[in-house]
């Protein structure tokens, strides 16, 4: 394996910048790296080799000429990848689906437009459970993705495919989207960082829709400082995103750290009985490095956490089942069934044949929750309830100015291990799911290994619009915590 691959999105730019390697070494560096190892681990739904070749080679020849991309283009030159539920105008967008195989979006998403725009080079698409509904990248039509770290397990998810390939270094950094969890439990299990901004901070125009009023894009990445590169530049307002924040976006600055002097609200209900003894022991132990280093833990408590799985469970069928209703085989998917069989049967057959398992269920659960006569007592009760769960919060950071958790309260369970037990699978967001439903920002941190070697997240959860003091906090702590750059068991 070359040492290209190992550096991060700042020391790549910072090499390409003193011409110590070439785009195309590094590009090349990396697709190598996918050629050896995404076989096995099936990170990657497309890989665009000639198209990564071809930027590689235009962006060294502007250098050649003098014409060098500077800190004004802050990615040029670095690969990423994105999930498959970014629509991009060059590579097919499944969404982790049969029904959309083979899909060509005709424009890019926003974020992937201004990754573009900050010079990144997209190496390729990152595998995902079906349309985002999942905990273990399993419900892929293509296929699972497997944990880097460990073969035998589950990366998490959704966005399963954009961890395992940071982890496994395909690619320095990744975007994926976060509605419940999705970017912080992956980032947990497979040991990065991984950040769910705010919602309304990042524009989801082109993010393929599960459940409009929780997605959210956000990055992943190796360390704090090059997630925070990536916000910084898929972040700001969007008019063609009519939720996207009018607040100006704060500049990020690499030097910002802090830990000495900040209060953390450790939420008690969040270690309660149903967290892994393992994980709570690592998480104990970087609580302590954070209390040595200068900052206060402090018992706060979330009293409706308790109702978030289920508010969730409502909230987000609901909305994906409106959500899901163009993918007929007329407006969106590829059709089965042809004019003789009539428009219905042509929806029946297109839909039944086209979405997996979990889809279905969400689809029939949220449309349920919406029908006439039981919209009253599901769908307008779990508003209420998700209001409260937003109050818990807002008293809270009347004392704190941060919120400490664990991320997730297994680590990586073995594929296969829930797939027949969708609510064991829904219960690995207990602890993502309730931040998700009050709109915050939140981080998910590699804080230590289990003794058997698997990573475990700890989680940093701001008030809205406070990804700076996250970001800043996250630093100090990784900083604190002093964990090996790559975790070692992801070396293959
Ligand atoms: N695992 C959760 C779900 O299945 C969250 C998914 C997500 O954030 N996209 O809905």
């Amino acid at each position: 394996e070359s040492p290209l691959t190992a550096l991060t999105l700042r020391r790549m730019r910072e090499g390409l910048d003193a011409g110590r390697f070439s785009a195309r070494e590094l590009i090349e560096a990396h697709l190598e790296r996918i050629a050896s190892v995404d076989g096995e681990l099936g990170a990657f739904t497309s890989v665009n080799e000639d198209g990564a070749l071809l930027a590689a080679a235009a962006f060294d020849d502007r250098r050649r000429q003098g014409r060098g991309a500077g800190s004004s283009v802050p990615l040029a030159g670095v690969p990423l990848a994105v999930k498959d539920n970014l629509c991009t105008a060059d590579l097919p967008t499944t969404c982790g689906s049969r029904l959309l195989e083979g899909y060509q979006p005709p424009y890019d998403a926003t974020v992937v437009a201004r990754l573009r725009e900050a010079g990144a080079i997209l190496l390729g698409k990152t595998n995902c459970d079906e349309f985002a509904m999942g905990s273990s990248c399993e419900n892929s039509a293509f296929g699972p993705t497997r944990n880097p770290v460990d073969r035998s397990r589950v990366p998490g998810g959704s966005s399963g495919g954009s961890a395992a390939a940071v982890a496994a270094r395909e690619v320095p950094g990744a975007l994926g989207s976060d509605t419940g969890g999705s970017i912080r439990q992956p980032a947990a299990f497979c040991g990065v960082v991984g950040l769910k901004p705010t919602y309304g901070r990042v524009s989801r125009y082109g993010l393929v829709a599960f459940a409009s009023s929780l997605d959210q894009v956000g990055p992943l990445a190796r360390s704090v400082d090059d997630a925070a590169i990536l916000l910084e530049a898929i972040w700001g307002h969007d008019p063609r995103d009519a939720t996207s924040a009018a607040e100006a976006a704060p500049p990020l600055r690499a030097e910002d750290r802090e830990l000495s002097g900040l209060v953390f609200g450790l939420p008690r209900e969040y270690m309660g009985p149903g967290l892994d003894k393992e994980v709570r022991e690592v998480i104990r132990a970087a609580l302590d490095r954070i209390e040595a280093a200068g900052g206060t833990v402090t018992d706060i408590s979330l009293p409706h956490t308790e109702a978030a799985i289920p508010t969730y469970y409502l909230i987000a069928t609901a909305e994906a089942s409106a959500n899901l209703a163009r993918f007929d085989g007329i407006r969106y998917g590829r059709r089965r069934g042809g004019p003789e069989d009539g428009l219905l049967a042509t929806y029946e057959c297109t839909r039944s044949a086209g979405f997996g398992t979990e889809v279905k269920r969400r689809i029939m659960l949220g449309t349920y929750a919406l029908s006439a006569g039981y919209y009253d007592a599901y769908y307008r009760r779990a508003q209420k309830v998700r209001t409260l769960i937003r109050d818990d919060f807002r008293r809270a950071f009347d004392t704190v100015s941060l919120i400490v958790a664990p991320t997730t309260p297994t680590v990586a369970f073995p594929l296969g291990e829930k797939t027949d037990d969708p609510l064991s699978m829904y219960l690995s967001d207990v602890f993502t799911v309730p931040s998700s439903l009050a709109g915050l920002p939140a981080l998910s941190l590699p804080c230590g290994h289990t003794t058997g070697g698997l990573p475990v997240g700890l989680q940093i959860v701001g008030n809205l619009f406070d990804e700076n003091r996250v970001l800043r906090a996250a630093r100090g702590i990784e900083a604190a915590l002093d964990l090996p750059d790559s975790p070692p068991a992801a070396g293959h």
